[in-house]
């Protein structure tokens, strides 16, 4: 059987933040949708808690202090980057 989603992929993905300005860290959980167009062109749609968002990796703002710049970690080292933060 032939769906529209035969080339959907996708994958749950953790990120950890923290926020350089003011020390404030995160995490948020991603859907990950890897599919491919029309054009044959390989893209990811991310979505948080149903909705979709822009890439984590674009992300720029801290929810805390509106400021940034925002760091990006992998799950579990918000802790050990905010210890070394000064
Ligand atoms: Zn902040």
């Amino acid at each position: 059987m032939v769906t529209m989603n035969r080339d959907t992929e996708t994958v749950h993905e953790a990120y950890a933040f923290v926020c350089l300005h003011c020390g404030h860290g995160w995490e948020e959980e991603y859907e990950i949708r890897h599919s491919t167009d029309l054009s044959g062109h390989r893209k990811a749609d991310y979505y948080a808690h149903g909705v979709r968002v822009a890439s984590p990796l674009t992300r720029a703002d801290c929810p805390a202090c509106n400021r940034g710049p925002i760091r990006i970690l992998r799950p579990g080292r918000v802790n050990v980057a905010h210890a070394h933060l000064p």
